[in-house]
């Protein structure tokens, strides 16, 4: 693989594309993040691929995973990133850029909140999908239609069954009560705690005041 370093990147790509307007939009994209939510990306490392099949090998040899699903298209392992990259003639999509945001949020999260233990995955993947602007109109239009006719799950089912729980348009509605309702520095706060411990008693806090704010916000008749 080619390899390139940057202020904030050790860069491992084998991709088609012009690597140096890749490399700027991902900076505009981290300093953009920086602005709005405060977050300081450390050097962070990342993988990309435009070859989906080597994209899938890279991954399986490195962590001898067998049962790789095929519908993966970005993975973050610790302090190491994996994205593949999709195109539109030349340019690449928006989706994914915002792949690779997400992922490297998660390795900055791991960085800097996991010296003790893993965030829980509400936490993990709510900032990761608010920050990349992944949080978008058809996730909140989910979050409507599980308000009507489902119930909202406990923070610890999101958890334990983050995927059929709902856990893709529910973690980063958590993401968007708490910075509404007490600003991002919140966010980080409780990170902090997480890493220390699970907290629970606020967690229940969280999670009645998460809920009415979805109830107060995304159960209006239109
Ligand atoms: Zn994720």
């Amino acid at each position: 693989m080619n390899f390139i370093q940057t202020k904030n990147l050790d860069l491992y790509y084998n991709i088609n594309q012009n690597i140096n307007s890749v490399i700027s939009i991902i900076t505009n994209r981290m300093n953009k993040i920086n602005d709005i939510y405060k977050m300081k990306f450390t050097n962070l490392t990342l993988y990309l691929f435009n070859d989906k099949n080597e994209f899938i090998s890279h991954l399986k040899n490195k962590f001898s995973i067998s049962n790789m699903p095929d519908w993966i298209k970005g993975l973050n392992v610790k302090t190491e990133s994996f994205v593949l990259i999709e195109d539109i003639g030349e340019k690449i999509t928006d989706d994914s850029y915002n792949r690779i945001i997400h992922e490297l949020i998660h390795q900055n999260l791991f960085k800097t909140f996991c010296t003790n233990k893993m965030l829980p995955k509400w936490l993990d993947e709510g900032i990761a999908l608010y920050f990349s602007e992944q949080f978008s109109n058809n996730e909140k239009i989910k979050i409507y239609k599980h308000l009507k006719y489902g119930e909202i799950p406990n923070l610890q089912t999101l958890n334990e069954n983050f995927v059929l729980s709902g856990g893709y348009h529910l973690a980063p509605s958590i993401i968007e009560f708490i910075i509404e309702t007490y600003g991002v520095d919140e966010i980080y706060k409780l990170s902090e705690d997480m890493n220390k411990s699970d907290n629970n008693s606020s967690l229940e806090i969280l999670y009645k005041n998460w809920y009415n704010y979805l109830k107060n916000n995304y159960l209006m008749e239109k």
